[in-house]
């Protein structure tokens, strides 16, 4: 490639959301002249993808799985709830990668290049882009979607987690979104398992926590190694696969800039409540792949308005009351109708769905952490 070549649009970062664009842009004839550039010498099938399909997008067809009923278990009681509109569906990255490389290989106006953006320059009339080798590019407009961790400060937790694909005898085959019979003290982290069987003989079982500050997550894959040592016997389950992460629970640390926008789960699409970023950047892939097929500029993820405020009391909560998150999650399964409050954990309430959500939480406690957080944002 030549260096200082000119293009329309640059993509910093070809992971979720970099590649949910660009395949967008790969589906039209003439989209902008893109290129997209990230430091991978291969993608690897790294993470799962989870969560409920409540708005379209064109993985559908790569989905390894799907539940309609999602079970929720405390030391008190056990709760289920179906949905037959929005089944919870999860996506190997893998598939993902592979569709979108292939489309964007095909397309003589779209061009992936290894490297790692070290400089930015954003100006009102472009973007310039230096890498690490040295190399050089010029565009009009830029997306950056490069993760951009930061230090968290009350009342944002880090979600941390490992996950390991299981092949066993006795696979339990109901999908459970949240365990709480696991962990020890909860004001060392909020911890809970996470069971995916996705075949006779296998799961995907996730041991997460939400904590500050953040847990090594090897330490949270010696606590799943062990649970599974005990939930089978030693030696009767086998590891396929493993991934981990740390997320931050928390507002977006990347802001939109003159000509280039933030997106992805460090600009806008993660939901600090929950850690889902994956269906909200197929929202904003969407949007921002139409305003430049129309000529326009790119447009950033955006949280919307009220959810950040919610968001906020409810970590406040959390974090006040450790102990008691498997009564919290317990009543929102139980008492708020199941289609609201996963168009609420997606991201993409109604007035009404938030009200139903906001109904099913104990009062006490939300008022407590509503009142002390309007007294410190005035501070
Ligand atoms: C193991 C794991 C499981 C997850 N599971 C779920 C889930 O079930 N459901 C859900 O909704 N969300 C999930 N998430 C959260 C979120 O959906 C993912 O992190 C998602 O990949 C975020 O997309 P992204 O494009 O913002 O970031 P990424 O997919 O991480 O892409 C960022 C890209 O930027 C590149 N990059 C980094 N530095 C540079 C640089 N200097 N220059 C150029 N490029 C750079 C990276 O190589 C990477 O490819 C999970 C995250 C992880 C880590």
């Amino acid at each position: 490639m030549n260096v200082d070549e000119t293009f329309d649009l640059v993509i910093l970062g070809g992971g979720c959301a970099g590649l949910s664009l660009a395949y967008r842009l790969a589906q039209h004839e003439q989209p902008p002249r893109t290129l997209i550039i990230d430091p991978r010498d291969e993608y690897t099938n790294d993470r799962t993808w989870c969560g409920w399909p409540v708005t379209a997008h064109p993985f559908q067809k790569d989905v390894r799985a799907r539940w309609h009923g999602l079970t929720l278990h405390t030391e008190h009681t056990s709760t289920t709830v179906e949905s037959r509109r929005y089944p919870y569906e999860m996506l190997e990255a893998e598939r993902f990668y592979t569709r979108t490389l292939e489309a964007i290989d095909a397309h003589p106006r779209l061009t992936s290049h290894q490297g790692r953006a070290v400089e930015v320059e954003d100006r009102d009339d472009g973007i310039s882009i230096t890498l690490e080798s040295g190399e050089t590019f010029q565009a009009r407009f830029g997306v950056d979607t490069r993760p951009h961790p930061k230090p968290l400060v009350a009342p944002w937790l880090w979600q941390d987690f490992a996950g390991i694909n299981v092949q066993a005898a006795e696979i339990p085959q109901g999908a459970e979104l949240m365990d709480f019979r696991v962990g020890d003290d909860p004001h060392d982290g909020i911890d809970f398992l996470y069971v995916l069987p996705y075949a006779p003989d296998q799961a995907l079982f996730e041991w997460t926590r939400f904590g500050r500050p953040p847990t090594d997550p090897t330490t949270l894959e010696h606590a799943l190694e062990a649970h599974l040592d005990v939930r089978f016997g030693v030696g009767q389950w086998q590891a396929l696969r493993r991934e981990t992460g740390t997320l931050p629970m928390a507002p977006p640390t990347r802001t939109n800039g003159r000509s280039m926008v933030a997106a992805g789960a460090y600009g806008g699409a993660m939901r600090a409540a929950t850690g889902y970023a994956f269906h909200a950047i197929q929202r904003w892939a969407d949007d921002c792949a139409s305003a430049l097929i129309k000529g326009q500029p790119p447009v950033g993820a955006h949280p919307g308005r009220i959810l950040p405020h919610l968001d906020r009391i409810f970590m406040s909560t959390l974090e006040r009351h450790p102990e008691r998150a498997p009564e919290f999650y317990q009543l929102l399964f139980e008492k708020a109708p199941t289609d609201s409050l996963i168009r609420f954990l997606s991201g993409v309430p109604t007035l009404q769905d938030t009200l139903h959500v906001m109904n099913a939480l104990p009062w006490a406690p939300l008022i407590k952490s509503t009142v002390h957080h309007a007294l410190s944002s005035r501070t």
